[in-house]
């Protein structure tokens, strides 16, 4: 097919001629056959393609779900795509597909911070150990390399910090020592970079944020490479992870748009980052000046940027900074976001006590934004206002 991604999201239906132009929502836990003999046949198509689509039982999926995984493995250019109910199932699902008691992970240091906690302590209790690298310096990285290493997981950018790391050297040094990748794409998503044709193993998007786009639905999705595939496939057996279909429905109605929401979040944070690019105290933890690395590892790799932007403030006091949170009247203060709204939230990465490499200065707080598609007009005029606080 040689349309472009941006036609292919608006025809996804295509194939339902003379039938409404959405796919159905089905529902199913049984699913009903004529006889035995039809059941061995469809199983026997399950095991002969087992991406195609064919269903015994309603854990495994139905047509509605079926309609987004075919969607989202164009997107990844993957070679298939698991959905989960959370971002975090997807992640939860890609880090115990591939590893076992023995073994070592390498993360990166900024993971989000629910990743952290699965890697750095829960898995700890099942004999897996993760070291941290600094994603400015992948010597770092190198160093914790064993023969018992088998993941390295990567967040790009990295969580509140918005780092952005050499994503085609770590893919080479993994290679070199015959480890698995896996990167949370969740900020760019495949509409700017796509990790499976970097040469990752597997990459995640919380479909939570920019898939879904308004904020009303949670889901996860994991593409993967077709050597992951059988280990990937396996584990989503017996764990049980599964999206239903109307969260699918409500997914698949939102990538409809992901092009047009995602190039308006970009414009509108990219003015936003021009206004707050004037002020010394803050420095924007977001691709915008040039001469830094985070912008030059952006650049290579990334075909645009999304909503969600960092801000490294340096106030009096901590009182300061929530105070020019709570003033900005047309963020909400909330979690998530790939939402349309704009929202706001102070982040103690150091009370978080998760990071091995963030220097921090006494006086310098991170408060994230999401863009979201308000009037930025609008926007700037609220921050500006709200800035006030921090004198
Ligand atoms: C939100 C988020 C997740 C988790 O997604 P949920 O859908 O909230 O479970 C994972 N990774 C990143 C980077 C996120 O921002």
């Amino acid at each position: 097919m040689s349309n472009s991604f941006k036609t292919f999201l608006k025809h996804t239906a295509k194939d339902f001629h003379n039938q409404s132009v959405n796919p159905p929502i089905v529902r199913a836990s049984t699913i009903i056959f004529k006889s035995m003999q039809d059941i061995r046949k469809t199983q026997d198509k399950a095991k002969k393609n087992p991406t195609g689509g064919h269903f015994d039982y309603g854990r495994q999926g139905t047509s509605t779900t079926h309609i987004l995984q075919q969607i989202l493995s164009k997107l990844e250019e993957s070679y298939f795509t698991f959905l989960t109910p959370t971002g975090f199932g997807a992640v939860f699902l890609a880090i115990f597909s591939v590893t076992r008691p023995g073994d070592e992970i390498i993360a990166a240091d900024p993971v989000y911070s629910p990743t952290r906690l699965l890697t750095q302590d829960f898995l700890k209790e099942f004999n897996i150990k993760t070291t941290f690298y600094d994603p400015h310096d992948l010597k770092t990285l190198e160093k914790a390399i064993t023969t018992k290493t088998k993941l390295i997981f990567v967040e790009n950018p990295g969580s509140n910090t918005f780092d952005f790391q050499d994503l085609g050297k770590i893919v080479s040094i993994a290679k070199k020592h015959k480890i698995l990748t896996a990167i949370d794409n969740t900020w760019g998503t495949p509409y700017f970079l796509k990790p499976i044709k970097l040469g990752f193993d597997m990459a995640i998007v919380s479909a939570t944020k920019y898939y879904s786009g308004h904020s009303d639905v949670m889901g996860g999705s994991l593409a993967v490479n077709k050597k992951v595939f059988p280990k990937v496939k396996a584990t989503e057996r017996v764990t049980g992870l599964r999206l239903g279909p109307d969260d699918a429905y409500l997914i698949t109605r939102g990538l409809r748009t992901l092009d047009v929401r995602l190039d308006r979040h970009r414009e509108n944070a990219k003015k936003v980052a021009e206004f707050l690019s004037k002020f010394k105290n803050i420095k924007l933890l977001y691709p915008y000046k040039k001469d830094s690395y985070n912008f030059r590892m952006w650049k290579k790799y990334y075909s645009g940027a999304s909503g969600l932007m960092g801000l490294r403030i340096k106030a009096k006091s901590e009182k300061a900074v929530v105070k020019f949170v709570n003033n900005l009247k047309l963020f909400g203060h909330g979690y998530s976001w790939g939402g349309f709204e704009s929202l706001a939230l102070h982040q103690n990465v150091r009370e978080q006590g998760n990071r091995s490499y963030l220097k921090l200065a006494k006086n310098e707080y991170i408060v994230r934004l999401h863009i979201g598609l308000e009037d930025p007009a609008d926007l700037i005029a609220d921050i500006k206002q709200a800035l006030k606080s921090l004198k």
